[in-house]
């Protein structure tokens, strides 16, 4: 079994990313500029935030973090989000998941500009995705697709099996997996809460992709031998015995499934690093676009 290391591998992309930003300040450049907009102060989301803003600290980025309180309106947050687009300083933006409820989130994603949308959730975005076009990728499917292409896990004719259909995770690897090309040219079966015997399914499966919030779902009478295990899930659970009163662990029933996989990711560190330095990616290849386009 070879273990998906995400951490190393973040690691190792933040450093190839550390060092063309060096060079631009060698060259007298503009370096990558990344904002994060946070509403409220929800726990897990200021841990998200704080790591991203860490990150690009990490790597040389200018970062700007823009904390609205949890009563803002939709207006106040629009204006902010105009703002954002208009301001050529910054090159691209995130908005914290999840809003307020007074808020449409709907709305807030189509005021973002596709151009400085780096977590790639704009539809103009996620329609370039399905139609092979140069765009951004969404950080966690980003962040996957470059795990397997960094082990040169083979894709091609392998049946993956996406289990949960989120727009930000599942549906997307969903689409990624089937495309033409390396990472790709799986059969894809994507499959949600309402599908039935997931267990015939998972079993007919080469890749398996976990992404639904629900610990210990993936057990290994549902696997095959030499199966490729990407755990997405990221779910906290209370354990006053730990430091923090919790620990995180993932969909999988690592213990067990890891003893038949061929490859698999390890929660934590596999595919949660990778998200963040997939997201400082996007902002580069943001930077890089608005460059030349002269901006
Ligand atoms: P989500 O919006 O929480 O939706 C969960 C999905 O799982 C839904 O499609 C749901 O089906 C499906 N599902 C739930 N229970 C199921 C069951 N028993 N059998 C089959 N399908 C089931 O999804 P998400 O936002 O992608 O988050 C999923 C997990 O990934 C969470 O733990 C989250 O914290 C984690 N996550 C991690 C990262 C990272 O960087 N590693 C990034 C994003 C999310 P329906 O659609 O039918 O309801």
């Amino acid at each position: 079994m070879i273990l998906l290391d995400g951490r190393k591998t973040s690691n190792d992309i933040k450093e190839e990313i550390a060092k063309e930003v060096q060079e631009m300040k060698e060259n007298g450049e503009r370096v990558p500029h990344l904002a994060a907009v946070l509403v409220g102060s929800d726990g897990a989301s200021l841990t998200y935030v704080g790591s991203k803003v860490k990150a690009c600290e990490r790597v040389g980025f200018e970062s700007t973090l823009i904390q609205l309180p949890h009563t803002v309106s939709e207006v106040e947050l629009l204006e902010t989000i105009h703002d954002l687009n208009d301001n050529d300083e910054i090159d691209g933006f995130i908005v914290q998941l999840p809003l307020p409820k007074q808020i449409n989130a709907q709305k807030v994603l189509l005021a973002v500009d596709p151009e400085k949308d780096v977590d790639g959730f704009h539809p103009t975005n996620f329609g370039k995705m399905a139609l092979d076009m140069s765009t951004f990728i969404p950080a966690t499917p980003f962040g996957i697709l470059t795990l397997l292409e960094r082990f040169k896990v083979e894709t091609k004719g392998k049946h993956t099996v996406v289990i949960g259909r989120s727009h930000i995770v599942g549906r997307p690897m969903s689409i990624l997996m089937g495309r033409k090309g390396f990472p790709g040219n799986s059969t894809v079966t994507l499959t949600h809460s309402y599908t039935k015997d997931i267990k015939a399914i998972t079993l007919q499966a080469d890749i398996i992709v976990t992404a639904l919030g629900v610990p210990g779902f993936l057990t290994a009478d549902m696997v095959n031998e030499d199966v490729v295990i990407i755990d997405v899930g990221i779910t906290r659970v209370t354990d006053e015995t730990k430091a923090k009163g919790y620990y995180i662990t993932g969909d999988v029933d690592f213990e067990n499934v890891s003893k038949k996989a061929s490859y698999i990711t390890p929660v934590p560190g596999g595919v949660g690093p990778m998200t963040i330095a997939m997201l400082l990616k996007n902002t580069l290849i943001a930077r890089d676009r608005r460059s030349q386009s002269g901006k």
